[in-house]
């Protein structure tokens, strides 16, 4: 079964591109046919894999405008390792074009449809706002991983958009939720970072990955070489971090697989 995964949180600078890309590569590695899907017009997750955003035959933007299907706008085996849609500028403009065309919240659900079975796992990365682009990304997906740093008012950040969540999975998506929250740019150096960790764990309990991801200078170097880390430095305790996540959520998803057959058999 496709999942589909939304990397989202309306902060910026808390990893969410940099999750992307490099969850996209450890699931790659594992043999697991992934595409990813860039929502930001700033395109960075299509410049981290290889990809350069001012070339595009087609982006995410013909996709939901309706100008190109998804499968003609995919980009197979970006020098990352994964398939890629990819996007820049033109999709600032698809946020107000969206609001006249039908179904206007299921635009990339839609495109998806046909082309899902031909992965694993779909990623999608979001720009630093709770807007259309992100609302569609949500309608289309079945959980939410959300990076977050663990400082001062990232919890009060992380409420704000679990109410999100719960609005979107009663109104568009019944499917939709949280698939795991991310601690990002991890330093346990840091008192504050250990206590906001604690309350996190706390109140989200297993919803928390176990997965940490250490500050480390390659996840920040890699995206200038258009790599990810892990064909940058493969060594690097960015790299490996990314890879183990890549396990905890096959892990996670293949046993949230089960319980939902053991749930659908006992009706
Ligand atoms: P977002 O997509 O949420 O805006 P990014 O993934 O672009 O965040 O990360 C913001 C900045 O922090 C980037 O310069 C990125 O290279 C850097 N960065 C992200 N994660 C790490 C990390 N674990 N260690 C060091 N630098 C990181
Ligand atoms: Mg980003």
């Amino acid at each position: 079964m496709t999942k589909i995964l939304t990397i989202t949180n309306q902060k910026g600078g808390v990893g969410k591109t940099t999750t992307c890309v490099n969850l996209a590569a450890s699931l790659a590695v594992t043999r697991k046919r992934v595409l990813m899907i860039d929502m930001d017009p700033q395109g960075n997750a299509t410049m981290g894999s290889g990809v350069d955003k001012h070339n595009l035959k087609n982006s995410v933007y013909e996709v939901l405008i309706g100008e190109a299907t998804l499968e003609e706008s995919i980009i197979r085996n970006a020098p990352a390792g994964y398939d890629i849609v990819g996007a820049n500028g033109d999709l600032t403009a698809a946020e107000v074009e969206l609001l006249q065309l039908p179904r206007r919240e299921f635009r990339m659900k839609m495109a998806l449809e046909k082309v899902q079975d031909q992965y694993d796992f779909v990623l999608i990365d979001n720009p630093p706002s709770l807007n259309l682009l992100t609302v569609n990304a949500l309608a289309a997906s079945s959980g939410v991983i959300i990076p977050m740093q663990c400082e001062y008012y990232a919890l009060e950040g992380i409420s704000a958009l679990v109410g999100t969540i719960n609005k979107i999975n009663k109104r568009l998506n019944p499917e939709l939720k949280i698939e795991g929250i991310l601690r990002t740019m991890f330093d346990p150096r840091m008192s504050l970072t250990k206590d906001v960790s604690d309350h996190l764990v706390e109140y989200f309990g297993d919803q928390v990955y176990r997965t940490v991801i250490p500050r480390n200078v390659r996840l920040a170097e890699a995206p200038s070489h258009g790599l990810p880390a892990l064909m940058y430095d493969k060594n690097s305790r960015g790299s490996v971090a990314y890879l183990a996540l890549a396990g905890e959520l096959i892990r996670k998803s293949a046993q949230n697989d089960k319980q939902a057959d053991k749930q659908e058999q006992e009706g």
